[in-house]
């Protein structure tokens, strides 16, 4: 799938773009389009997000908006729902949710830029995650998001990471389908 990062300059220093790149895509592929809204109130651009072509969208727990509003919202128009968090936030802030949840997305650097190193503190909180809703039987996706790699790719999925987001390690290759591989081992 494509993971589209949207930043506001608010809820994160830096600022990308908005529904009018996600509606040029569209038409430019049958891959998934995975929406990751790092926005200070994502309610209000859900349903924007939703018509652009959206597959999955998700939004932060730490944001202004209610998560269990959000949530809603995505599934009333269809789509999946992901809930994310940052690497200082908390497993417990996501637990209420899991039961509504297709998709946590672990953030393993701290979201607005590209290129960072990944953070390892931060998969005993995507083991912890994903053992509970295996215990509860929930069948929820895990998506990690910043510095994965070759070296790192392992290291989320032992933790419990299904889907990997990459950026720098596919875009900085000369090859895009030769880094793919390599990421999937
Ligand atoms: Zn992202």
């Amino acid at each position: 799938m494509l993971h589209i990062d949207v930043m506001d300059g608010l809820f994160v220093p830096n600022l990308s773009f908005g529904m009018p790149v996600v509606s040029s895509v569209r038409p430019n592929t049958r891959l998934p389009l995975d929406v990751h809204l790092m926005l200070a109130n994502p309610v209000k651009y859900i349903e924007a997000f939703a018509k652009a072509g959206a597959d999955s969208i998700t939004v932060h727990v730490e944001a202004d908006s209610d998560p269990a509003q959000a949530i809603e919202q995505i599934h009333r128009l269809g789509k999946r729902a992901g809930l994310s968090l940052k690497p200082g936030t908390p497993a417990q802030a996501v637990c209420p949710y899991l039961k509504d949840l297709d998709m946590v997305l672990v953030m393993t650097v701290e979201p607005g830029f590209g290129g960072q190193k990944f953070m390892g503190e931060t998969m005993e909180k995507l083991s912890g995650l994903s053992r509970r809703c295996q215990e509860l039987g929930y069948a929820v996706d895990f998506e990690v998001d910043g510095g994965i790699d070759p070296s790192t790719a392992p290291i989320a999925v032992q933790n419990g990471a299904n889907i990997l987001v990459a950026g720098s390690a596919v875009f900085g290759q000369p090859d895009y389908a030769v880094a793919i591989a390599r990421l999937r081992g």
